[in-house]
């Protein structure tokens, strides 16, 4: 392959390379993804996952973002082939907080009475934003990249000028792996596991303000299926599933809704949110490539995923 076969090269197969590459080539470019690990098996696959800003600055540039992902998510859900759909539920505190900023930017958003809250909460706040079941979107995005013509080939590189002779522009998409593939410190992750269960039969969603606790929780339905969380554990590498955060995982959920209780669990899943002080999309010379960074989107990956790739567009 040469630079005057490919357009741009694309590293890394979660949710914001495939977004971008899907963005690059139905702008007619022609794109390759180069990534060392397939989309199964990226954190983006790990991820719950549900619309809202979560663990990412900056606010302003989140907001845009966010905002245009948003837009984009609520078209994908007419289609159940892509995994996302509309769920309605509820986000309470113990604690007497104020409603997210983000809340104003979903239809219907609320205030809940107190009748509405499960005990022991005080505060909470009504909405119907996107799930995402991340396994069946991911294929989804593979497809719609492979309908441009658009190739994934499984590939680690170890810096980026590997990548350099291959394409014009080069984007970073490597999420965790961008701490060495760029040396850059400031990315850390902020590991996360979730518990899958069969659904008893809940259909809203329930979310926990709980700040910045590493036990978090929530539960999704995704049809069959329910993700139940979480944690958010700072500087933890491990991407192996601890038992004991599972069982308590669990624990947190069923207090909440007790039909959780014994729910069979189908399986445990583990990613590591890439956390920076900022999420990094922007672009730099180096050995006469433009390369455009697209990484560090902490907890909110999906949340940001078409507006930060939008934005790679536009900087080209
Ligand atoms: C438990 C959990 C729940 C979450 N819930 C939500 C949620 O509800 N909503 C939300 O918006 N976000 C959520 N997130 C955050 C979200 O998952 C991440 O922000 C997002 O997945 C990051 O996507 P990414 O494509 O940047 O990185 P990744 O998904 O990690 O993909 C990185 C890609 O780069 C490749 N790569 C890395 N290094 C190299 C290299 N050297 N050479 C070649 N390829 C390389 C990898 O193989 C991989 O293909 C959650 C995360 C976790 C862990």
């Amino acid at each position: 392959m040469s630079r005057r076969d490919l357009d741009a090269l694309v590293i890394g197969a979660g949710v914001s390379g495939l977004t971008t590459a899907i963005c690059l080539a139905e702008a007619g470019l022609r794109v390759t993804i180069w990534a060392a690990e397939p989309p199964e098996q990226t954190t983006s696959n790990a991820a719950g996952a549900m619309w809202g800003p979560y663990l990412v600055e900056p606010v302003n540039r989140v907001r845009v973002w966010s905002a245009q992902t948003l837009d984009v998510l609520w078209q994908l859900a007419t289609d159940p082939q892509t995994g996302v759909r509309l769920v309605s539920g509820i986000e309470a505190s113990r604690e007497p907080v104020a409603p997210p900023e983000w809340g104003n930017q979903l239809d219907g958003f609320r205030l809940c009475e107190a009748d509405e809250l499960p005990d022991d909460f005080v505060a909470g706040w009504r909405y119907t934003a996107p799930i995402i079941d991340m396994p069946t979107y991911l294929g989804y995005l593979e497809q719609r990249f492979a309908a441009c013509g658009g190739q994934v080939e499984i590939r680690r590189i170890d810096a980026l000028e590997q990548a350099a002779g291959v394409a014009p522009v080069v984007v970073n998409c490597a999420g965790m792996g961008a701490r060495d593939l760029v040396l850059d410190p400031e990315l850390t992750p902020i590991r996360g596991q979730l518990v899958i269960v069969e659904n008893p039969g809940i259909t809203e969603f329930f979310s926990e303000d709980t700040g910045l606790s590493p036990d978090l929780l929530h539960f999704y339905p995704q049809g069959e299926t329910m993700v139940l969380g979480g944690t958010a554990q700072p500087g933890e590498w491990s991407r192996e599933p601890d038992q004991g955060a599972a069982v308590a995982i669990i624990a947190r959920c069923s207090d909440v809704e007790p039909r959780l209780h014994g729910a069979k669990v189908i399986g445990h899943r583990v990613g590591l949110r890439p956390t920076r002080p900022g999420v990094r999309v922007e672009e730099e010379r180096l050995d006469g490539v433009t390369v455009i960074h697209n990484y560090g989107h902490g907890g909110a990956g999906i949340t940001l995923s078409w507006g930060c790739a939008a934005e790679v567009v536009a900087r080209l």
